[in-house]
Parts: structure tokens; sequence; C-alpha cells
């Protein structure tokens, strides 16, 4: 499901590379165990956003879902 929306994503946007570019800027790190892990390699996608945000998903360390950060990098 991941991959699909990445592709929708990328036929949507003008410019594809800039939002591969964008996402891959984007971690998400695990605040129970602390597991980060880039958001674009996890098929997610995050262009034109700011800050941070909280979101409940699974966590391949824990092995079950997590509350997650969704942080740049730069942070
Ligand atoms: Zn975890």
């Amino acid at each position: 499901m991941p991959r699909f929306w990445q592709r929708l994503t990328q036929k949507l946007m003008p410019d594809p590379d800039a939002v591969e570019a964008e996402s891959r800027k984007w971690q998400i790190t695990c605040k129970t165990c602390g597991h980060s892990r880039n958001l674009w390699e996890a098929g997610g996608v995050r262009y034109k956003a700011k800050g941070s945000k909280s979101s409940y998903g699974p966590c391949p360390e824990c092995g079950r879902k997590r509350w997650l950060r969704i942080h740049k990098v730069s942070d």
C-alpha cells in the first residue's frame, strides 16, 4: 500500500524528484524504543510540511503498534 501511495503522489506532483528528496529528510522515531528509520524508506511521503507530528503505527523494533514521532532530520 505505501509504495502505491508514493507512486500516486509522484504522479500528482509536478516534480516527483523533489517529493522524494523532501520525504527523505524526514525520520520516523518510535517514542517507546527510540528506533529511527527514514520516512521515505518506510514508504511514507511528506512534502512541504513543517514541524513534527505524532502518528500511531507499526514499529519494526517493537514488533507492534506504537506512537511514532515524524520529524525532520535537521531537528
Ligand atoms: Zn519501537
